[in-house]
């Protein structure tokens, strides 16, 4: 049925917003039209939203749902339910945390079976190249099925803790790049260095560090500038195209920035933890805030939300990787606690409350970097992303004035603790729709409304 929803305000350039009409038909924005352009009411569901705020549902470009195969950490089912109620509408899963690995189309296959029936959201998949994966001479010919498949994009680590997803050497990561150049797609990268990384950790093991700020030590600036320094020679000696995942320092970010002004093919992403922690909130919440990379000083916080602000970053990521908690997060040692938060609901909101609300950010920077561009980057910006004609009706509406409370027990994935705990946010999603139909509902009353899992669809890499 053809649902007219009315009494709205859409982003408009700017701080700007437009009142208008959304027509939604057959699960895509049929028509975004004036406000008052309705003449009479016939043979449509009419859906009025009381003058509410409408962003296009946010992308949530790296998450790890670990599903099959972790899922005492999360299940696509948790995930995808926190993504609806953080006005998440596409989720783009990594191909690292979930077993078999991502990287043949067997094991793509396999994944898709395991969790479209446990989807609230749409997802997109990660492909992935390993040590593992390139042990086996056929790992080109894994990769082009991968791509022809539909993954979003390729990952590849250069430091990686995981043993079913070994991290690569930069002449494996430089095979990798000229492989994907061919294909056409970006590769992500886990950018640190393992010769630092390792050296400095065991140095530091030794000598009895076991604290938040010895961690830290062992992860430091350097380790991303180094890794992110051979990428950009990668890069350019490849061609291929580059996508730095989860940047955390400002000296990492101004080797993205002039690289590409030099007409290298890199791009970045950075997350709310890097923009919003620094060392000191580290050695206070210990390994709840523990990620790889760590993160860093007030002054990398305040370079990143500059890049943040002019493009120099092209979106913001979470990283969602929470570990079963309490029990992964508390093994006596800060080395063996497992290392991620979860993030998916509270990226949007984060980035509503501390950019647009703060005046960081404009309203219009904020769709760019939660919709727009990474539709682009995984290839999908022909249908989502935008709040336009023919595109998936996926859209949030936002309460912009709502100030709440985070608490992890009210969050909606399956390990509900977060770094933000009390933190105060202005702006929360009311409710989100995906392709028209709402898939989460906030009332004021409190109580909160799911549509069934499944709803969500796997999205391909350029597919109509
Ligand atoms: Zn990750």
């Amino acid at each position: 049925m053809r649902t007219r929803f009315v009494n709205l305000r859409i982003p408009a350039g700017g701080d700007e917003v437009q009142e208008v009409e959304m027509v939604v038909d057959d699960g895509r924005f049929e028509e975004i039209l004036p406000a008052g352009s309705e003449t009479a009411a016939g043979g449509e569901l009419w859906v009025n939203l009381r003058g509410a705020l409408v962003l296009p549902g946010a992308i949530d470009g790296h998450v790890h749902f670990d599903d099959p195969g972790f899922t005492h950490r999360e299940d696509f089912a948790s995930g995808t339910a926190a993504a609806a109620a953080g006005g998440v509408t596409c989720v783009v899963d990594m191909p690292c945390t979930s077993l078999p690995p991502v990287t043949d189309t067997e094991a793509l296959a396999s994944k898709v079976r395991a969790i479209q029936t446990k989807a609230h959201v749409d997802f997109m998949l990660w492909g992935g190249v390993s040590g593992n994966a390139m042990a086996d001479d056929g790992w080109r010919d894994h990769l082009v099925d991968l791509v022809e498949s539909g993954v979003a994009a390729i990952k590849v680590y250069c430091l990686s803790g995981m043993e079913s997803f070994t991290g690569l050497d930069y002449g494996r990561i430089r095979q990798v790049l000229a492989a994907a150049e061919e294909l056409g797609i970006p590769v992500g990268v886990h950018a640190e260095d393992p010769t630092i990384v390792r050296e400095l950790g065991g140095e530091i093991r030794r000598r009895g560090g076991n604290g938040p700020a010895d961690y830290a030590a062992s992860r430091p600036t350097l380790a991303e500038v180094a890794a992110v320094r051979e990428l950009i020679e990668a890069s350019r000696e490849t061609g291929g195209r580059v996508h730095i995942v989860h940047l955390s320092s400002g000296a990492a970010l101004d080797l993205v920035t002039k690289a590409r002004h030099d007409g290298v093919s890199i791009t970045a992403e950075t997350c709310p933890h890097f923009l919003h922690f620094t060392m000191d909130d580290l050695i206070r919440q210990g390994s709840l805030l523990k990620t790889a990379p760590v993160v860093k000083s007030s002054e990398d916080r305040e370079r990143l939300w500059r890049g943040v602000a002019n493009r120099e970053i092209s979106f913001v990521t979470t990283d969602h990787a929470p570990g079963q908690w309490p029990e992964e997060k508390s093994t006596g040692s800060i080395w063996t606690d497992y290392g991620g938060v979860p993030g998916v609901e509270t990226l949007l909101p984060y980035l509503y409350s501390e950019g647009v609300s703060a005046g960081r950010i404009t309203l219009e920077q904020l769709v760019k970097l939660t919709a727009a561009h990474p539709a682009r980057f995984f290839g999908v910006d022909h249908r989502k992303g935008a709040i336009l004609e023919g595109y998936d009706a996926d859209f949030v509406v936002f309460d912009e004035t709502t100030r709440w409370k985070v608490a992890g027990s009210d969050l909606h994935n399956l390990n509900r603790y977060t770094p933000f705990e009390g933190h105060e946010f202005t702006g929360r999603v009311r409710a989100t729709y995906l392709r028209g139909q709402a898939v989460f509902e906030r009332k004021s009353d409190g109580r909160e409304l799911f549509a069934p899992a499944g709803c969500g669809r796997w999205i391909q890499r350029g597919m109509e």
